[in-house]
């Protein structure tokens, strides 16, 4: 039974090409890795690999009749159609090859996210739901040709759907989303255009290929294709157990994925070398250490080895790379440099990479790192698909006092559908107010005649106002100095972090944390609405020494300024943790000219501010209260230092 095309050309059978290789294969181990983005020229076989990798992508099991085809061993994952048909009984399984899907050039948004049917729910006020091509691609390949030449906006579209694993789908209020979970690759030749440096480094891995050089590889690519061409089922037919094999190697590494560890020193060598080749964000480090879990995978280990993050380090690195001047020409000679420094200065013995490249943990403490637990329940799909109303309910009234999360006004059709007006809307505009035109309509229907089951006329129609959501940026300024009790204030910080992440999706919130300690301040997680990078970072926090408050304070300050730069609609919140005893740079009280200077720039500010006191001497004369006076923030005297009990004071702030 020939399911895909007979012959497709072996795996197996391609000569070198090792990176482009290991790339795709890493993604087929894990498509949260986020793509491949192959460069080359003409004629250097692209496309061949591509379309072998389909070949040896293991078989799926869907739920029979599923038109996203869920897994039925992934309930978190499942679309609502399958949620509802579970409901009436056991799900029919069925196997059948992964998918190669092609995106063309020239498809629609509507081609590619698929379409919600309007008209079907204004006359019988049922949901339906077109699939496109994600629908098509989930759990497969979905293969962009020429993506330098696909519009920007629908290169983001596919970006973000790779990252998150899911699709939704949203017109006049109405939405629909399902699982979206597919190997992405892009190929492009660079002589016809670049993909824009902002989409650039959100494909995970990027690859740059050349023609084979070496002679003998080269007359061997010939004879192979030539026997191809000439008998294509003789051919697969002699590779039949290489590709097999390579089936099952993927299978297991599959199944392996979730229960790879990764050890600290690894990842500190990851952050080496991000930091040495100067990559902005953290989206470098987190993909290196995916790829790199995904690697040892693919290997058979349960570790991550140095040979692992070594090997998957330059597919991630290579386009994200700033270029200079200086530096152009010797990418990857800059990049070689930064990987084997990282791992020299790993340790003190000498043959650290020899240590560690046995595929045997060190002694350290390894224990799994979240970010890698990809597998592990719906924790990649933010949101449940089923709970999606037909039609948009008004939302609960958002509370607008000051310092209150926020809604802005939203000029064009995104954001989030609040109330609705009538005449704006034309009937063909994208903007329609379903739920009030009908609502508008309703009375109406004993007057009029016609075969829709609501009529509806044009002075009917109402157009939405939308209101766009608008998150909060929480830095928490945590007192991390010799004083009683600074574990116990870190470790409730932390978990006061890691709490109100939870939810940071939905809520658009981002979250940071500076430690002030000895004679200054330090960024310890810089706001971001990650758990896993939060986790990551928060593992050890310094404390011991001396307590600078007011630079601790200026230092959270300074993070909030850049992230209301990058959006200003956010709302800054600044949340000290201390017990007061403020000893460096503030002489006991606001003598100095730093505890000033940031008493006067946080008045000034748009930030809110509360000074959580976790002292016990008496209120009066408490330090902390002293600092919130000055800053014009709220004081809390905290009864417990106790994680939940500070994300809950601050979500009281926060409301919604
Ligand atoms: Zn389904």
């Amino acid at each position: 039974m020939a399911t895909r095309p007979a012959h497709t050309f072996p795996f197996s059978a391609i000569v070198g090409q090792e990176t482009l290789k290991l790339a795709l294969l890493l993604n087929a181990v894990d498509p949260l890795v986020g793509g491949v983005l192959v460069r080359g020229e003409k004629g250097t076989a692209k496309s061949t690999a591509v379309r072998a990798l389909a070949a040896v992508v293991p078989d799926l099991t869907v739920v029979d009749g599923c038109r996203f085809s869920c897994d039925p061993a992934d309930p978190g994952s499942w679309c609502e159609e399958c949620r509802t048909r579970r409901e009436e009984g056991p799900l029919p399984k069925t196997t059948r090859p992964a998918r190669l899907v092609d995106l063309p050039v020239s498809a629609t948004e509507d081609r590619l996210v698929g379409t919600l049917d309007l008209e079907h729910a204004l006359k019988h006020g049922i949901r339906r739901f077109e699939p496109g091509l994600f629908a098509e691609a989930n759990r497969g390949i979905l293969y962009v040709d020429e993506v330098n030449l696909l519009d920007d906006h629908l290169v983001d579209t596919l970006l973000d759907a790779a990252a998150m694993g899911v699709n939704t789908v949203q017109r006049e209020g109405i939405s629909f989303a399902h699982p979206a979970r597919f190997i992405l690759v892009g190929t492009m030749n660079p002589e016809e255009g670049d993909v824009r440096p902002q989409l650039l480094d959100r494909f995970g891995l990027c690859v740059d290929i050349t023609g084979v050089r070496d002679p003998q590889d080269r007359v061997e690519i010939v004879r192979r294709r030539r026997a191809f061409d000439d008998d294509a089922t003789a051919y697969c037919r002699e590779w039949i157990d290489a590709e097999d094999e390579l089936k099952m190697r993927l299978r297991h590494a599959r199944v392996r994925v979730g229960s790879v560890e990764i050890a600290d020193e690894m990842l500190m060598a990851i952050a080496r070398m991000c930091a040495d080749l100067g990559v902005d964000g953290h989206r470098a480090d987190l993909t290196i250490a995916r790829a790199a879990v995904a690697s040892a995978a693919l290997e058979g280990h349960t570790h991550v080895t140095d040979e692992d993050v070594r090997r998957v380090a330059p597919l991630v690195l290579a386009h994200r790379l700033r270029k200079t001047p200086f530096h152009e020409e010797s990418s990857p000679e800059r990049l070689a440099q930064a990987v084997s420094s990282a791992f020299s200065e790993s340790g003190d013995s000498e043959g650290a990479g020899e240590a560690q490249s046995a595929g045997t943990p060190g002694d350290g403490d390894n224990a799994p790192l979240l970010l890698v637990d990809s597998d592990d329940g719906p924790a990649p799909h933010p949101f449940t698909p089923a709970e999606e109303p037909l039609v948009a309910s008004l939302d609960r009234a958002r509370r607008t006092m000051s310092g209150r999360r926020q809604e802005t006004l939203s000029g064009d059709s995104r954001g989030r559908y609040t109330r609705s007006e009538p005449g704006r809307a034309s009937t063909q505009g994208s903007d329609v107010a379903l739920d009030a035109t009908i609502r508008a309509a309703a009375p109406q229907q004993t007057a009029r005649e016609g075969d829709m089951a609501i009529n509806v006329r044009r002075e009917d129609v109402r157009a939405k106002v939308r209101t766009r959501k608008v998150g909060a940026t929480i830095v928490f300024c945590v007192d991390g100095s010799g004083s009683m009790g600074a574990d116990s204030r870190m470790q409730a910080a932390k978990n006061a972090v890691l709490e109100l992440l939870k939810d940071a999706y939905q809520r658009r919130d981002r979250v940071g944390l500076v430690s002030f300690r000895g004679d200054d301040a330090e960024t310890v997680l810089s706001p971001t609405a990650s758990v896993e990078l939060a986790q990551l970072k928060l593992r050890n926090l310094p404390t011991g020494g001396a307590t600078p408050l007011a630079a601790g304070m200026l230092r959270g300050l300074e993070l909030l300024e850049i992230d209301m730069r990058r959006n200003a609609d956010v709302v800054p919140w600044l949340v000290v943790v201390t017990d007061g005893r403020a000893n460096v740079g503030l002489s006991g009280g606001l003598g100095s000219e730093d505890a000033r200077a940031m008493a006067a720039r946080l008045r000034a500010s748009k930030a809110q501010a509360v000074v959580l006191d976790t002292g016990s001497g008496p209120r009066a004369t408490s330090g902390a209260r002293e600092i919130a006076v000055a800053a014009n923030a709220e004081y809390v005297r905290l009864t417990s230092i106790d994680g939940s009990v500070i994300a809950d004071t601050v979500r009281q702030r926060l409301g919604g």
